[in-house]
């Protein structure tokens, strides 16, 4: 009975490692056949980092994860064991890796990591662990894509570790210890002060420049310095309702070393100036809307005649494009300042935790569209027409005008007279 129950587990076990091992490897990386060397970077880049199994601690599904991802990096990088896996599947990679004239990269993949990321293929949180400084930079962005949300790549330069020499510096790859100090990087120099008495002291070894090691031939993409300055497209989504000086953090995306984890990049957000695009679909009034927190701010002038008499009607075109229609009937007077709230045509809801924070109280409605009115005078009539004006004036002021000083609120002085006065 015990047995019986040995071999199933031992049989599910197998089925297991079956099934893991023909995992195809584009769907590890979660790309296609037509993936470029670059895609299949990226997709390592930001695979090793989510499974890494110091981000997951006690989760074994996660190391399992972490490995894969290693080894489909590993023969989806190397043209010729690419070539080999696209035709002949995960057999033909195992045949020729048998056959010893495989990529030999090396199987761990925390060596791996570590080629990418720098330190010794962990994150830089543990105590004692090195880690380089972190690297900020500033994206400009119309308000528009707070609004609507965008996919943004940019160019970023930094250092990285050289991939010719997988960061070791040496053409060959070889390393040797430095004789004269042994590796450590340091000597310490006997210094005579007086026959008889000496000072030791302790000063970087100059045969290898205070490194320990030294190689023979050259990385002659790094000039040996393992590191290279370079240009690297990196890609960031803005949600719709983010906020201006919203901080994106990409976890050991910074400058790199051999010598240290990479810090964090950070890119920060900024909100461009309002300016009249080329692109007609971008010409709307939105791109001029001012942002405030959750809210829009929009100044909309009318003639006299609106403000005054009513029936008019304005067509608001959003930053997506959609249309908030404003207006009044006849009789509707707008005074000049008013500000009219439409509601829920502010800056969409954006909460940062809003993935595993559901809480209810939690206000997630967007924003409101303030809309001030300005109320533009006439500064120049035709004569005849300032001349029935006037006149309709003077026959209406005298019986229906009112009193400024009460309309306004202001103390009333003792009345003088018949104070009516306006219209
Ligand atoms: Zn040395
Ligand atoms: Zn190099």
């Amino acid at each position: 009975m015990y047995l019986q129950r040995m071999l199933i587990a031992l049989a599910l076990a197998l089925f297991a490692v079956a099934v893991l091992a023909a995992e195809d490897y584009y769907k590890v990386l979660g790309l296609d056949k037509s993936a470029s060397e670059k895609d299949v970077k990226r997709a390592y880049r930001t695979l090793s980092k989510k499974f890494h199994p110091d981000k997951n601690p006690n989760d074994e599904s996660a190391r399992e994860r972490f490995v894969e991802i290693a080894d489909a990096y590993d023969v989806l990088s190397t043209s010729s064991l690419r070539k080999i896996y696209d035709q002949y599947g995960h057999d033909g990679v195992e045949q020729h890796r048998k056959g010893g004239s495989a990529g030999g990269r090396g199987n761990d993949p925390f060596d791996l990591f570590s080629r990418f990321f720098g330190g010794g293929g962990h994150f830089g949180h543990a105590p004692g662990a090195r880690r380089g400084p972190d690297m900020e930079v500033r994206a400009a962005l119309p308000l528009r894509d707070f609004y609507n949300g965008r996919e943004i790549n940019f160019l970023v330069e930094k250092q990285q570790i050289c991939d010719s020499c997988e960061g070791t510096g040496s053409k060959d790859r070889e390393v040797i210890t430095c004789d004269r100090c042994s590796g450590r990087g340091m000597v310490i120099q006997k210094h005579m002060l007086a026959p008889g008495m000496f000072q030791q002291v302790q000063m970087p070894c100059d045969k290898c420049g205070g490194q320990g090691k030294h190689v023979k031939n050259p990385c002659p993409v790094c000039a040996g310095q393992r590191v290279v300055k370079k240009e690297v497209e990196t890609s960031a989504s803005i949600e719709p309702g983010m906020d201006k000086g919203t901080r994106l953090v990409f976890e050991n995306e910074a400058d790199e070393s051999p010598d240290w984890v990479a810090g964090d990049l950070i890119v920060i957000l900024d909100e461009k100036e309002p300016e009249l695009s080329s692109s007609e679909a971008e010409r709307n009034d939105g791109t001029f809307f001012r942002r405030k927190g959750k809210d829009l701010f929009w100044k909309e002038m009318l003639s006299l005649r609106e403000a005054w008499m009513g029936e008019w009607s304005r067509n608001v075109t959003h930053l997506d494009g959609h249309v908030v229609r404003l207006g009044r009937s006849r009789g509707q007077v707008v005074q000049p300042w008013a500000v009219e709230t439409v509601v829920g045509e502010g800056m969409p809801h954006y909460s940062e935790g809003h993935l595993h924070d559901q809480r209810e109280d939690e206000n997630d409605e967007p924003g409101n569209l303030y809309v001030e009115y300005g109320v533009v005078l006439p500064d120049q009539m035709e004569s005849g027409m300032e001349k029935e004006f006037f006149a309709l004036w003077e026959k209406w002021r005298k019986k229906i005008g009112v009193d400024l000083g009460v309309d306004s609120g202001r103390p009333i002085p003792p009345p003088a007279e018949d104070v009516k006065d306006e219209l």
